[in-house]
């Protein structure tokens, strides 16, 4: 079996000639850069890029593969440089009958794929150029268009307060999909500020299985969440040099648990901080410090508050406990490199100097290598991030969560923000 790191929720923040995709996104995050940046620095080998529908991204793609930078795998995908496969995705906006409105990425094999599907949109979005626009239609019709097209179809983020099934339209995705619906569903991703753990704590979750991605709006944060996918190593290449690479194929096979392919684990922050986790009072500025579910603020009173992602699934789970089914992997808590206090540019570059890259250094280095490049207060934080070891202050209404050692608050490294 092969192991391959995949983060399948990525977002473009302009074109390579500089036109906005999605504004509140880094100018730097063009899809050259991120292909870059997975394959050089973050050991990302699965990248799915989630604003491939805009024209204006399409014909930065179609640039690239005709300068031969990128080859279109027969199986589906795009393989940069031998070393990470980029996944075409579209995050849309939809509306159900009653006005809730949800994210959903659809994935597909290629451009002619992406084209036909780009080609149902055209009168259901108004500016099609940019990321996550509003799809005038209910998710379950959109899941059929992008079936149709030849795609897979994930609700996304699926828990956050503003825009989700779970977060703002429904109590069950049956209210969405119908039961012969769930079936269209290749998986479901949890978002930042959830986790296996509460996921399965919904009944109706217990086939699907569980995508821990980014959603990164820049490049630093790509890979904060990821997933293993496992990849069977002896067969068939779809490289040019005959060597195994992963597909779109292998991934909708691992995401459908089919042909020896599978997600073998999900990697993501503790849903502590995540920036929703916890209701949150616009009002008082204040994160609840109660028991869950916290529906209405504590203080005030005011029902205007940012329900957290914990308060929500405690609110209408099933179960008090997870049950998650046999075929579920570990979900670890991993705190990213970038998160932890005193990890700045200089000894982040002296680690992928060493190592390779953030991967390498996240699952491969030993602790004595890492005392040996950034000190032994440094190499300890990293371990004690792997094992998940770090303790959290819980995050909400936007904020982030932080780690924290002895009760005392530490610096986050990186700012706030998306
Ligand atoms: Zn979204
Ligand atoms: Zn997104």
């Amino acid at each position: 079996m092969r192991r391959v790191y995949a983060d399948l929720h990525i977002h473009i923040g302009r074109t390579s000639a500089g036109e906005p995709v999605k504004i509140t996104a880094a100018r730097d995050l063009t899809f050259e850069n991120i292909a870059r940046e997975c394959a050089t620095r973050k050991g990302i080998e699965i990248a799915g890029i989630v604003d491939c529908g805009s024209p204006a991204v399409m014909a930065d793609i179609d640039r690239m593969v005709e300068a031969g930078e990128m080859i279109e795998l027969p199986r589906g995908g795009l393989r940069y440089r031998d070393a990470t496969t980029v996944i075409l995705g579209c995050e849309l906006e939809t509306v159900e009958e009653d006005g809730g409105a949800s994210h959903h990425v659809s994935y597909f094999p290629g451009r002619e794929e992406m084209r036909v599907f780009v080609g149902l949109l055209r009168r259901l979005v108004t500016n099609l150029n940019l990321s996550s626009q509003r799809c005038r239609v209910p998710a379950r019709k959109l899941m059929r268009m992008a079936l149709q097209a030849g795609g897979v179809f994930v609700p996304a983020h699926a828990f956050t307060p503003h825009k989700s099934p779970y977060g703002s339209c429904v109590r069950r995705l049956t209210e969405m999909f119908g039961e012969e619906g769930m079936a269209g569903l290749a998986a479901v991703e949890l978002g930042l500020s959830a986790d296996s753990f509460l996921a399965d704590r919904i009944a109706e979750l217990a086939p699907l299985t569980f995508l821990s991605n980014s959603d990164a709006h820049s490049l630093p944060r790509i890979a904060r969440e990821y997933n293993v996918i496992e990849i069977p190593s002896e067969r068939e290449g779809d490289d040019e040099n005959g060597g195994p690479c992963p597909t779109f194929q292998d991934v909708v096979w691992a995401l459908r648990r089919e042909n020896g392919r599978r997600v073998a684990a999900n990697y993501g922050l503790d849903p502590k901080l995540g920036k929703y986790h916890r209701t949150f009072c616009p009002a008082c500025e204040r994160i609840t410090p109660l028991d869950p579910p916290v529906v209405k603020c504590d203080l005030c009173g005011s029902e205007k508050v940012v329900k957290g992602v914990l308060d929500r699934i405690v609110e209408i789970a099933d179960y008090p406990e997870p049950r998650p089914p046999a075929h579920r992997p570990p979900y670890r808590y991993q705190v990213p490199l970038q998160m932890l206090p005193g990890v700045g540019a200089v000894s982040l570059g002296k680690l992928l100097n060493r190592f390779g890259t953030e991967m390498k250094v996240l699952h491969e280095a030993r602790a004595e290598e890492l005392e040996l490049v950034v000190g032994r207060k440094l190499a300890e934080m990293i371990m004690r991030a792997r094992e998940g070891t770090l303790s959290m202050r819980a995050g909400g209404g936007g904020r982030y969560g932080k780690p924290v050692t002895d009760g005392a608050d530490m610096q986050l490294s990186l700012g706030l923000g998306q």
